[in-house]
């Protein structure tokens, strides 16, 4: 029965003893914030409540909720609940306005990270023999290290590569004869043309497991990866402000993910009215962090669609389990595994007075890899330039929003008044990628 499970004991724990210890932690961090946050300590007052109002987990909907805008507005460190001094690690991701959302680590987060991370790659079938090559972004993103300390926690050989520079990839992946992959599944099916492609045999690689994450995937998606690299595809979900990767996983059935909810507990609401919804409803996913010291986040607003089913799995696991996600419930893009929002764009074009800010994103899938256009409408006197001029301010553009959103991104002047002008929301948006 415990096959493939890192922590059987919170992992397998029964129901009603998990709702005990969520409800002692969520009194613990509750108080946390309370005391150490200035920003959660106001909110919870003009709410008329404070931590005396939380007795158990049935107590969570009195709480007020965090969003992203919550963490811009205290950019960079104003919800940290502990002194600088006991953060030793900031990661950070991209946003709208150029500040990036910030989240910090305690010597205690890094340990819980590993753990969840450590519970994430035991389930998709990882050990101590296994080589993980970890093809996921380093830096300030958090999913290279994330995977690298659950790796290094079950004392697996991990191979730090980062991502890109894919023949290195697959010839070091011969070489060391990596078992386990982890990457955005975008890259992950690059990767199976490119082995295709390179001559080599796939019967030379020693490949049997991918952990794939960062950014929405489909079932036919999984399928295709599977049957080109000969692999089992296994989705993993986080987000930075939650932890990084490891707030979810998938086990071996692919039935859902796994909730690691003695750490993060889920609810779903309605993004419009902010009910909770009974269980088993479609809705907008929320997580209460309970164990995270440097950045504890209360009712954080994932912005993703999703279900939940209490149901033990066949695995053996009691952990709530969350449907693959099924779209956002704002109009945030993710690209590459980066998130971008059509108003960073749009902040860009506004700062650079050769452009108006009539613009179109296109997104599309190429070789299964997600492409960006932006086409935009420059000033009439540009147009009349010549084309040499208007070249170098394409490539200008260009590089502004590279520089803004880390994505890379091709470039379309047109000319003035040819973008479809909208009376409503405009659509700023063709996501030509299909997400069945
Ligand atoms: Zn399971």
């Amino acid at each position: 029965m415990t096959k493939n499970i890192w922590n059987p004991h919170f992992e397998t724990m029964p129901r009603e003893e998990m709702r005990t210890v969520q409800s002692e932690r969520l009194r613990d961090v509750v108080e946390r914030v309370y005391y150490n946050v200035p920003y959660y300590r106001e909110r919870m007052q003009s709410l008329g409540m404070g931590p005396e109002n939380i007795s158990s987990v049935d107590d969570i909907h009195k709480l007020p909720f965090t969003t992203k805008q919550d963490l811009r507005d205290n950019y960079p460190f104003g919800l940290f609940a502990v002194p600088m001094s006991e953060i030793i690690r900031v990661h950070a991701s991209s946003g709208t306005t150029g500040k990036p959302t910030v989240v910090g680590y305690t010597r205690h987060d890094i340990g819980l990270w590993s753990e969840v991370m450590a519970r994430t790659l035991t389930s998709a079938g990882a050990g101590k023999s296994d080589f993980i090559q970890i093809a996921y972004g380093y830096g300030l993103f958090t999913g290279g290290l994330g995977v690298h300390y659950g790796g290094e926690k079950i004392g697996a050989s991990v191979i730090p590569i980062s991502g890109g520079n894919t023949k290195r990839q697959l010839q070091l992946m011969k070489d060391f004869g990596s078992t386990v992959l982890a990457c955005t599944p975008s890259y992950a099916s690059y990767l199976a043309e490119a082995i295709e492609e390179s001559g080599f045999d796939r019967d030379e690689f020693k490949l049997r497991v991918g952990v794939f994450g960062a950014e929405p995937w489909t079932e036919n998606m999984r399928r295709e990866i599977e049957k080109r690299l000969k692999i089992k595809a296994i989705d993993i979900y986080g987000l930075s402000e939650i932890i990084g990767p490891g707030v979810s996983f998938e086990c071996e059935h692919q039935c859902g993910l796994h909730i690691n909810e003695d750490h993060f507990i889920p609810e779903i609401i309605d993004p419009d009215t902010l009910e909770v919804l009974p269980e088993g409803e479609l809705g907008e996913l929320v997580f209460t962090t309970v164990t995270k010291e440097g950045l504890p986040i209360i009712r954080y607003r994932t912005r993703d669609l999703t279900r939940l089913n209490f149901e033990t799995c066949a695995c053996g696991r009691t952990l709530v389990r969350m449907n693959k996600c099924t779209g956002r419930s704002d109009d945030m893009l993710i690209i590459r595994g980066v998130n971008l929002f059509p108003s960073q764009i749009e902040s860009v074009l506004l700062e650079m007075d050769e452009t108006t800010p009539h613009y179109l994103l296109v997104v599309d899938r190429v070789n299964n890899l997600d492409t960006l256009q932006l086409q935009v409408e420059v000033e009439d006197r540009f147009y009349q330039d010549k084309i040499s001029e208007l070249q170098a301010l394409r490539m200008k553009i260009q590089h502004q929003i590279e520089s803004a959103t880390g994505l890379s991104v091709t470039v379309k002047l047109v000319e003035p008044k040819t973008i479809e002008r909208s009376e409503g929301k405009a659509k700023r948006v063709i996501d030509n990628r299909k997400m069945i």
